[in-house]
């Protein structure tokens, strides 16, 4: 045997993490008290408590206090009776308060890390390399935003107590992705860990404790589902983050329509890893191991779905199935372990059903040659071929660690198929060719996309979904506008239009029809169910009718603005001009609006004479911000540039307000428009004749057809046939609360972003309703990791 052949006969020894300083905690501490609340440690009132145990050995480690809705309201107390010294402290205090949490974190880091392997079973080289020194950046990261906040976000306040709920993937990780930003608003939390995971969270807690947190900034519940509702449900916070499932997150959307909550919620994936021809195979072989197998693949942004340029299929399967035969599954304390036992019970037999499944659906599903630990719940790395693009495994987020594999045949296909799910949290592009990377980019439904690269993650840099993987970003600056409130110009509650109405004369006898139409996909149109309502003047006369818009009208709006691709894709300059070509032919219609103003709100002449000229400002304003409302470039500490990209939404809904009919309508189309989304409006019940007489102004102004389209009628049923439309990706609703809440509620079905007023109007004519804060609800923002260096 040559030295060659000796060195890869070698087998790896047995390197395990020493686990005594981390016994020595879990055998000194009460469990029985583990609920962080007020600077206190408590049992919980009912006097239960629920057990976490050792994946690997399914040993019990501790019985830990499982707190009730009383807990939960003695939580928000504190955090409430902290928050007004808190908030009101310099950006300096709660910067050494968070860089202080950073450091002493820095000093438990190995009993941090291990702690976290023995609960949730991640390999220790994970936990130890990137969970706890990850959620140590976020804390020194927080430091400068807390310090930072007057000159990044002026006019903007932290919103006060937030409840976060976490899961149990990564749990020490995003603790630090939830109190880091919320401290460094000058929010007060109450958080809560998942219930399979609590120690490491425990751990932090007394962390807290020793680095001189104030009493009742950070509150640390422990407890399932029932607590994780009694802080969704609970009236004393003032905003919700939430990571976990999209079942979960559902749920917890429709718990909080018409609350006024703040929400952001960080849901499950299906990520698509995108194999090009020229990619450089042996490098995405690496990648994908990472991509799929990082964390047993419990892991939300997992790339899950492999697509494989058709070229090259067979060899880069080839060389996958070799490296997965040397993947080395065991003890989550040793050192050499890639592959660590799932979470639970529960998740192992939950992967091992869906890939049951999954090969009754077709898939072929290999698996290398190894033998698992003979206890614990470990489960072989699996690849699943010859998967139909409906196949279970290629639909539903596994969690676990399982690749379903397609392939394609060009660029288009591959975004065609990576698109194809009701998911957009993360994707992988792999190619030489970097043009080619950075045109797929862009194409791909996706809150974040890894140039050949994966799983890469920053405290500089936002993370977070599109569709059912949610909304909001986590990390950097995107992140800290989660945990601020913009100044708003509030106004009064919006009355129910019903309790408004005014009955209308209508003159039966004119032999010409004058009802204003509907305008769909650049077209004048008739409502499909022919029935139109009158329009009253402010003296109570009819001043024209207009079309009664149902559910099929709104259906055919929204395929309009979906098919129209000339305005998401228009330059910014293109969509800047379109929109000074607005403002210019309304311009010449100054007086005609005005007169319309006035007869049907009965607004003096100079009040609406004022309105149109503010209208035509706004159009304005939003015209030239269309190509500076831009993205940014991070720059991680990697050998990276992050590309922050401001993407439209999609299709937006709109229903106007009856409060500066024009100037309200125009305020809410404008920045959509600008930001390239198209849109369906509903305008104002009460006076639509000011919108359908927008119609031939728009049509003289090069929109192209289906980027506005408008459906008059009933506010109330508009906006929820919009809310449960599946096509339609944002709505923004300026209606009465109880039109508001439904609106939330009603838009579970695809996690549509939702912008309401809670019932109230707003100030359209103060600046404070114009500008970068209506924009970012106009953008989604995407981040492509784009490493650089050879
Ligand atoms: P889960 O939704 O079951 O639980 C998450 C948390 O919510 C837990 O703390 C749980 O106790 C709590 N909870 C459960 N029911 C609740 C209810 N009705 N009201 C309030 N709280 C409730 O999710 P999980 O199984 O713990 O975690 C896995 C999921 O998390 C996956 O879908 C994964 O993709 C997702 N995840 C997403 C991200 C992201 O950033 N997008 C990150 C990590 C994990």
């Amino acid at each position: 045997m040559n030295i060659l052949e000796r060195y890869h006969g070698m087998e790896y020894g047995p390197a395990p993490e020493a686990r005594n300083e981390a016994d020595a905690w879990l055998a000194g501490r009460d469990f029985g008290k583990a609920l962080f609340i007020g600077g206190h440690w408590q049992a919980a009132t009912s006097g239960k408590t629920f057990e976490t145990s050792d994946p690997s050995s399914g040993k019990l480690l501790a019985k830990v206090s499982d707190a009730g809705a009383v807990d939960i309201d003695a939580a928000v107390s504190a955090a409430a009776k902290a928050l007004p010294k808190w908030s009101a402290s310099s950006g300096y205090q709660r910067a050494k308060v968070l860089y202080a949490i950073g450091r002493a974190m820095q000093r438990h880091q190995r009993l941090l890390a291990v702690l976290e392997s023995i609960d949730n079973g991640k390999p220790i080289r994970e936990s130890r390399d990137i969970d706890v020194p990850l959620a140590i950046r976020h804390f020194i990261h927080h430091a400068g935003w807390a310090q930072a906040l007057d000159r990044d976000f002026p006019g903007y306040k932290g919103v006060g107590v937030v409840g976060q709920i976490i899961p149990w993937n990564f749990p020490l990780l995003m603790l630090a992705w939830k109190i880091a930003p919320a401290l460094a608003a000058g929010c007060t939390v109450v958080l809560k860990p998942a219930e399979f995971t609590p120690l490491t969270a425990i751990l932090f807690a007394e962390i807290c404790e020793r680095a001189g947190v104030p009493i009742g900034v950070v509150n640390i519940v422990q407890g399932g589902p029932e607590a994780g509702a009694a802080i969704v449900n609970h009236p004393g916070i003032q905003k919700i983050a939430f990571t976990g499932s999209s079942e979960v997150g559902k749920i917890i959307r429709k718990a909080t329509a018409g609350s006024g909550k703040k929400l952001s919620l960080e849901l499950g994936g299906k990520s698509a890893f995108i194999v090009f021809e020229d990619a450089d195979l042996d490098s995405a072989v690496e990648g994908l191991v990472d991509g799929i197998w990082f964390n047993q693949g419990q892991v939300c942004c997992a790339g899950s779905r492999l697509l494989v340029q058709e070229g090259i299929a067979d060899a880069f399967i080839a060389k996958v199935k070799t490296r997965m035969s040397r993947l080395r599954v065991g003890s989550p304390l040793d050192k050499n372990t890639d592959i660590g036992p799932l979470v639970d019970l529960s998740q192992l037999d939950r992967v091992k059903g869906l890939v049951a499944e999954g090969a009754k659906q077709g898939a072929i599903c290999w698996q290398p040659d190894a033998v698992l630990p003979s206890s614990g719940y470990y489960h072989l790395p699996t690849l699943a071929t010859g998967v139909s693009p409906a196949n279970i495994l290629a639909q539903e987020e596994v969690f676990g660690p399982v690749l379903a594999t397609m392939t394609f045949r060009n660029t288009e296909e591959a975004i065609e198929l990576a698109n194809n799910t009701r998911y957009g949290l993360a994707a992988s592009v792999w190619s030489e060719n970097v043009n080619l990377a950075l045109h797929v980019a862009p194409q791909l439904k996706a809150g974040v996309v890894w140039v050949n690269g994966t799983n890469m993650f920053d405290a500089a840099c936002g993370f977070g979904g599109y569709r059912e993987s949610g909304f909001g970003r986590e990390g950097g600056r995107e992140g800290m506008f989660e945990y601020l409130a913009a100044k708003l110009p509030l106004g009064p509650a919006i009355k129910p239009a019903a309790a408004s109405a005014q009955p209308v004369e209508r003159s039966e006898g004119d032999a010409i029809d004058r009802t204003a139409k509907l305008f769909i996909g650049g077209k004048q149109v008739r409502p499909d169910g022919n029935y139109s309502i009158g329009i009253a003047t402010a003296k109570g006369k009819l001043a024209g009718e207009v079309g009664l818009g149902n559910r099929k009208d709104i259906r055919d709006a929204v395929a309009a603005a979906r098919a129209c691709k000339g305005w998401p894709e228009a330059t910014a300059y293109n969509r800047s001009q379109v929109l000074y070509y607005l403002a210019e032919n309304l311009s010449g219609r100054t007086d005609e609006f005005a007169a319309r103003l006035s007869e049907l709100t009965g607004a003096g002449a100079k009040a609406a004479r004022e309105e149109v000229e503010q209208s035509i400002e706004r159009l304005f304003l939003y015209a030239g911000l269309a190509d500076k409302f831009e993205g940014r470039v991070h720059q991680p500490p990697a050998r990276a540039v992050t590309l922050a990209l401001h993407e439209p939404v999609g299709v937006v809904g709109i229903v106007a307000p009856d409060n500066a009919p024009l100037l309200g309508l125009i305020s809410l189309l404008a920045p959509a428009l600008a930001m390239g989304n198209t849109v369906v409006a509903v305008p104002s019940e009460k006076y639509p004749l000011l919108a359908t007489d927008l119609y031939q102004v728009i049509e003289y102004s090069d929109v192209p057809a289906g980027a506005i389209n408008i459906v008059t009628g009933r506010s109330a049923e508009l906006a929820s046939v919009l809310a449960k439309h599946d096509d339609v990706d944002g709505l923004w609703v300026f209606a009465d609360a109880e039109t508001c809440a439904k609106a939330e509620a009603d838009s579970v079905g695809n996690l549509k972003r939702v912008w309401t007023g809670n019932g109230r109007s707003l100030d359209w004519a103060s600046a404070d309703a114009a500008g970068d804060a209506l924009l970012r609800r106009a953008v989604e923002v995407k981040n492509v990791w784009v490493p650089y260096g050879d």
